[in-house]
């Protein structure tokens, strides 16, 4: 599964604006507005496209301070999900080196920083240490993408991610893609009985 350049021709499009209409993305990369809708789809689908978000700008919030972190977790799940499921944490990194584990946090004052720091201590982690941002030269919310980069998918049926090239399957302009045959053969199967039942 690759991406193509109509793939890439959206990312970028919405990336540079995510309300971008499917009649300006169809104007702009000269494909059909069901194209545009079901690429858009399966780019979801396949989480390559998480969400449609807005970029801020920082400096423009009066009173943000941008907290790096490191630590040394021995248990790196355990730590990484506790960081994931605070409010001020916006990134996570497992890393190289001594202290393993790495984030980006964003509080409102000094204060913050100071029960932030607490909260995370209050974790099994040693070696803490932070650094307080003092300036963003740059700060870049895309991800980078290339012509031909492969993307990951899950099967439709199963579930399980799909290694090589996916079984595809078009219905009403939509591709579906699957694992094996098999498990497209239990789509099929289960489309027939959905519409016996709709029946
Ligand atoms: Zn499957």
């Amino acid at each position: 599964m690759k991406l193509d350049t109509v793939d890439l021709a959206i990312l970028r499009i919405l990336q540079e604006d995510s309300r971008s209409s499917i009649l300006d993305i169809a104007k702009a990369t000269g494909v059909s507005r069901p194209t545009v809708k079901a690429r858009i789809e399966r780019l979801k689908q396949a989480g390559v496209v998480k969400k449609f978000t807005v970029a801020i700008d920082r400096d423009a919030i009066l009173e943000n301070i941008l907290l790096i972190v490191r630590m040394k977790a021995e248990d790196l799940e355990e730590v990484a999900s506790a960081l994931r499921r605070m409010e001020e944490v916006l990134e996570v990194y497992e890393i190289m080196g001594e202290r393993n584990l790495a984030c980006k946090a964003a509080v409102r004052n000094m204060g913050e920083v100071k029960v932030l720091m607490e909260r995370i201590g209050r974790l099994p982690v040693r070696d803490l240490e932070s650094s307080i941002v003092l300036r963003t030269y740059k700060e870049e919310y895309e991800t980078r993408i290339g012509p031909e980069i492969g993307i990951s998918m899950d099967c439709e049926y199963c579930g399980k991610r799909i290694h090589g090239d996916p079984v595809k399957f078009t219905l009403h302009n939509q591709e579906h893609y699957f694992c094996c045959n098999t498990c497209l053969k239990g789509f099929r199967r289960r489309l027939e009985l959905a519409a016996k039942a709709g029946k």
